[in-house]
């Protein structure tokens, strides 16, 4: 069965919407895996963007997701990745397909970097890298 990583990100914790996205997740038939409500520090959240090092928005970025909590989780079910992606929606919240968290729920705030309340892993290769660096436990 495929896992998939899925943060609510600090905007979305202050926001509380914790809830309202573990809600949609179970509400579609995934299963939590495993869950963790923590301050991501800077190690962590250099690691999990690897791969936009040096892009011009990863370091507000990385200061945004370590501005307070995110909650973690491990979702699990059949193609939970690209089940996920589509519960999310697009990126840019301001365009997201209304249905999905982030065209029901985000915004553009006019700050730099892109607020969009929630993250999933984009390809298996990336759901085990990322579940390995949020849970080592598991
Ligand atoms: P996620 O991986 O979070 O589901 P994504 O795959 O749609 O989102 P990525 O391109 O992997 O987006 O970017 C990771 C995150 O970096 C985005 O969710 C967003 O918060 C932020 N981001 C991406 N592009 C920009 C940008 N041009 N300016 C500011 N922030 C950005």
């Amino acid at each position: 069965v495929q896992r998939t990583l899925v943060l609510v990100k600090p905007d979305g914790v202050a926001r509380g919407l914790i809830g309202e996205v573990l809600r949609r997740i179970e509400a579609k038939g995934y299963t939590l895996v495993a869950v963790d409500l923590h301050t991501a520090d800077d190690s962590l959240l250099a690691e999990h963007y690897a791969e936009h090092a040096g892009k011009p928005f990863v370091q507000p970025l990385i200061d945004f997701m370590g501005s307070g909590p995110t909650f973690a989780a491990v979702v699990e079910g059949h193609r939970v990745i690209e089940g996920f992606r589509s519960l999310a929606g697009a990126t840019d919240p301001t365009t997201a397909a209304p249905g999905t968290i982030r065209g029901d729920l985000a915004r553009d705030w006019g700050r730099n970097v892109i607020e969009n309340i929630v993250h999933g892993s984009d390809s298996p290769a990336s759901a085990q890298r990322e579940i390995a660096l949020w849970f080592p436990a598991l």
